[in-house]
This record gives structure tokens, C-alpha cells and sequence, in this order.
């Protein structure tokens, strides 16, 4: 285990863009590494993709591990959990971390199999102990605890990671890092799935994670046509909608737009929640918001606790005069 000391983080590319949760991640293993006094490799699989670890040293990394090849072009399970297990044979690290997004969620699981080491799935916070351990916290019991998980045995220590939950470091365009070209040999025939066509689905999904505004409503909205508002709202705004799950689950809006610890976590810039009680599991999803505003008729609601600015009051009065406020201003 002497051998094990960096923290490796998988650089998720799609269509040979970054995904903002592998930046997060990176500026949470930076933290970790200052800590623990180690340094912080990003692995970035794909075709054609060495243009992209400028980015990912300039946001933490101070070594990209690239492995190019045809057959990592797409997605495939059996391709990348090859490539990611010759890295880790090979480089050894001590910690390597993942987005807890679709792929991450497959690819971990499959790598901890092959390498014989555990996986903490889903994780919000992450720190190092006293003997440099990883400490993997994630909510367990539908919330109602936090644990804080440690694999003291196994290398590396692995853990996927909610997006939304770390931040990501501003870009130092002046940070400098190794780049190394790492090659791989994947055979075709060994790669069980083969893609055939890529099919976009064409219904119009919303991207929380990435958005810098939200206004989000639940239940006080009492009718779907409620969310005509809060759309109205944020358009206004240049934001998009959220919602409570509560407001999901009554049928008034698609499941993609819940907020919270079954939904997605968001940090925008502003995140304004209507008629929302502030539930542990919705805060779980939002509380990390720079500025949060509650509109609520109950002065005791708990949203109130988080929110920087709330407004006490009936959001059918309220929203309508901050809409006029917006046009006119
Ligand atoms: P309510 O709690 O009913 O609150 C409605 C609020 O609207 C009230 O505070 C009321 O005062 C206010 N109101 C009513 N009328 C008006 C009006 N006219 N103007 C202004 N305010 C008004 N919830 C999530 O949101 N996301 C999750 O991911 C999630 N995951 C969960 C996972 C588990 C395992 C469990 C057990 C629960 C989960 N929940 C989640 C549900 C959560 O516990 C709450 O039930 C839910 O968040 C409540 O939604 P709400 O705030 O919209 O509704």
C-alpha cells in the first residue's frame, strides 16, 4: 500500500466536453490533496481528447493521464472499465473518484469489482482523517443520517460523487501541469456492446446542475397551472424551473425538474423557492445556493432558516408584483 498516495479523479467527457461534475470534483480533491499532501491526476479517456486537460490542470489537476483510443470514442462499459483498470494497475492511486452520473454510476461499480476494492456510492461530502484516509460522507436512512464511510484495507479508496455538491475552482490559466499519454490496449472484440446509433431524444430536458438561476414551486402552488408563474418568473430571470417533490409526485411537473435528495442538487447563483416548506430532503438538494429567496405564506416555514432573503406572504400576490417589478426596472 506504500505505493498508493494520489488522488485520481475520472475527467467525464461527452462529445468531448468536459462535465461540470468532474471540475467539482477536481476542486474537492485539490483540497483533499493540499490536506493530505499528495498530488491530483485526472484521467481523461477518449478519442481525440488531449485538448482537453489544459482545462483540467487550469482547474486543479496537476497531472492529466490521457488514454486516446478509437474504441473509448463512445461510452461502453467494458471498454472503459479496461482502460481505467490498466490506470489504476499501473499508477496505483490512493483515492480515485468518479461523477455520481449515469456513466460514473455504471463505470465505478464495474472498476471496484475488477481492482477488489469497496465503493461508496452517491457521495455529498467528502474529507481526510488524521491518518489520510478518506472519509466518504453520504446521506443514508432516506436522510435521516449522515454516515461517514472509510475503507481502511483496499486500494484505491473509490467514491462517486453527487453532482452539484462540490465546487468547482475558478480557472488559473496560469497553472501549469504534466500531461501523460498512456496507452491502453483494448481489443474490439472484448468490448460486449456495440453502438450503433446515437439517437438524441428531442424532448426538451432541463439542465438544474449547470443553471445559475432557479425558481422553483411546490406544493403552496396548489394546480399545475401554478407553474405558468414560475416559468413566467424565471424566463424573466434567465433561469430555469425547479420543484419540490411534492410537486412532482402530484403530477404537476416531470421528474427531471425535482430538487433535493432524490432529484438533483444544484448550487446556482440564486435559487428562489415558491411555495416550498423546506423539507430536510429538498435542502439536502439546494442548500448550498449562493443566495437563496423563500416565498411562503407561513412565517414558521423551515425554508426560512436558509434563505437569505424571505417574503411572508401569498406567492399568488407576490410573484405577479416581482414579475411587474423585473419588466419595468
Ligand atoms: P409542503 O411541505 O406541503 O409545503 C408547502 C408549502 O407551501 C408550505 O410551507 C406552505 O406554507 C406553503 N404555501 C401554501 N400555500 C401557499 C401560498 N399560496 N403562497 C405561499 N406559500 C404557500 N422532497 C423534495 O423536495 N425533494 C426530494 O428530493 C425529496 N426526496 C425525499 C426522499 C425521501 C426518502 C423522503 C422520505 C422524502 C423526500 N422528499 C423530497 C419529500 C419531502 O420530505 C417533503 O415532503 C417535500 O419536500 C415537501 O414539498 P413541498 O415543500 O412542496 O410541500
Amino acid at each position: 500500500m506504500e505505493d498508493n498516495k494520489d488522488i485520481w479523479v475520472f475527467a467525464e467527457q461527452r462529445n468531448g466536453k468536459i462535465m461540470n461534475v468532474a471540475y467539482e470534483i477536481l476542486g474537492a480533491a485539490r483540497r483533499l490533496a493540499d490536506k493530505k499532501g499528495c498530488k491530483v491526476y485526472a484521467a481523461l479517456l477518449g478519442d481525440g481528447v488531449e485538448r482537453l486537460s489544459d482545462s483540467l490542470i487550469q482547474h486543479g489537476a496537476d497531472k492529466v493521464c490521457i488514454v486516446d483510443n478509437p474504441l473509448l470514442k463512445n461510452y461502453t462499459t467494458s471498454a472503459y472499465t479496461d482502460a481505467i483498470e490498466a490506470v489504476i494497475k499501473n499508477f496505483k492511486p490512493e483515492i480515485f473518484l468518479y461523477g455520481a452520473t449515469t456513466i460514473g454510476r455504471d463505470l465505478a461499480p464495474r472498476v471496484a469489482s475488477r481492482v477488489h476494492t469497496g465503493l461508496t456510492a452517491d457521495c455529498t461530502g467528502l474529507d481526510i482523517d488524521e491518518d489520510g484516509l478518506l472519509l466518504q460522507i453520504r446521506p443514508a436512512f432516506g436522510g435521516n443520517l449522515m454516515a461517514t464511510i472509510k475503507c481502511p484495507e483496499k486500494r484505491p479508496q473509490m467514491a462517486t460523487v453527487r453532482p452539484g455538491v462540490m465546487e468547482k475552482l475558478p480557472a488559473d490559466l496560469a497553472r501549469k501541469g504534466d500531461v501523460i499519454r498512456y496507452n491502453v490496449d483494448l481489443d474490439e472484440k472484448n468490448i460486449r456492446t456495440k453502438i450503433l446509433n446515437i439517437v438524441r431524444e428531442a424532448k426538451h430536458t432541463v439542465n438544474l446542475e449547470e443553471a445559475k438561476i432557479i425558481v422553483s414551486g411546490g406544493r403552496g402552488l396548489k394546480e399545475p397551472e401554478g407553474f405558468k408563474l414560475i416559468e413566467e418568473l424565471a424566463n424573466l430571470l434567465g433561469g430555469v424551473v425547479g420543484a419540490s417533490r411534492a410537486a412532482v409526485d402530484s403530477g404537476w411537473i416531470s421528474s427531471d425538474h425535482q430538487v433535493g435528495q432524490t432529484g438533483k442538487t444544484v448550487r446556482p447563483e440564486l435559487y428562489i423557492a415558491c411555495g416550498i416548506s423546506g423539507a430536510i430532503q429538498h435542502l439536502a438538494g439546494m442548500s448550498g445556493s449562493r443566495t437563496i429567496v423563500a416565498i411562503n405564506k407561513d412565517p414558521n416555514a423551515p425554508i426560512f432558516k436558509v434563505a437569505d432573503y424571505g417574503i411572508v406572504g401569498d406567492l399568488y400576490k407576490v410573484i405577479p408584483i416581482l414579475i411587474d417589478e423585473i419588466k419595468n426596472a
